[in-house]
């Protein structure tokens, strides 16, 4: 579960989060929607720890994780602009977190420094992990090129895979699709309803595309200047929308 509670944040003068409270089953795929600059970057950014609130606390799989760093908490982001490495190959951008776990392991461990025939052993764990993440996304023929040399969606699915190489419990994606043209984006569409299938994980998804939230989501909170204004089911929220608002938003019938 991730539990957000009373999760308050402004920047400056701006309130920009007025005290959200949610919970999210483990294996949900809870999508975030509502206008720019209504605060759903924010929230998922809280919940990874790239920001910190003001007040409330957030808690997954029942423990408080607010004074964990980013990359303590089981729990992976996946940016719009992916954030892949140009100079690196897609095995090393994919490869990247556990390259950054193991090297903060060296410099708790000097000593480690030293025994270079363990570095080269934990080198071939890392390879081998992430070839299993290649081959899940069908990337094993691409795993020596650069970013630049791929396609949108292949760069797409390197920016996924460096999400699920740590196994984390929670995915937070912020508008993963909206950089891929239509008809990719509709097929990338049933490949994330697949992964978040096969994964079990939950997924925290922030998109503008209304049928992205209705098709692929379990419930989907609409958002409103820091707040929630509807949380619920898809078809809820399309039948029985709480707000003029929240019916324009989600496109139901007058
Ligand atoms: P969009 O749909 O356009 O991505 P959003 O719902 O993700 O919008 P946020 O990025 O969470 O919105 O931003 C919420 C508000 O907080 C906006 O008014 C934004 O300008 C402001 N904001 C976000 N990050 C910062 C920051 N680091 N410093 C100052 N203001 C910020
Ligand atoms: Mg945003």
């Amino acid at each position: 579960t991730v539990a957000l509670s009373s999760i308050a944040k402004s920047f400056g003068s701006t309130r920009v989060l007025g005290g959200v409270d949610l919970d999210i089953a483990d294996g949900e795929f809870l999508t975030l929607v509502g206008p720019s600059g209504c605060g759903k970057s924010t929230l998922i950014r809280i919940i990874a720890g790239l920001e910190h609130q003001d007040a409330g606390g957030v808690a997954i799989g029942g423990a408080p994780v607010d004074h964990l760093r980013p990359h303590e908490r089981r729990v992976a982001m996946v940016f719009q602009s992916y954030a892949l490495y140009p100079h690196m190959t897609v095995r090393a951008n994919i490869g990247l977190p556990l390259t950054m776990s193991r090297l903060r392991l060296w410099q708790r461990l000097p000593l480690l420094r030293l025994l270079s025939a363990q570095r080269r052993r934990v080198m071939r764990y890392i390879d081998a992990d992430v070839a299993a993440v290649a081959g899940q996304l069908q990337l094993d023929h691409l795993l020596d090129r650069k970013p630049a040399q791929l396609s949108g969606g292949q760069r797409q699915r390197v920016a996924l895979g460096r999400a699920m190489v740590r196994s984390p419990e929670v995915f937070l994606m912020d508008e993963p699709l909206s950089n891929l043209d239509a008809k990719l984006r509709v097929h990338m569409r049933t490949e994330l309803a697949e992964l978040h299938k096969r994964l079990g994980a939950t997924f925290i998804y922030v998109t503008h595309d209304q049928v992205e939230a209705m098709t692929m989501s379990d419930r989907v909170a609409m958002m409103d200047a820091g707040s929630i204004l509807q949380l619920g089911a898809p078809s809820e929220l399309y039948e029985r929308p709480a707000s003029l608002k929240v019916a324009q938003f989600i496109g139901s019938p007058a």
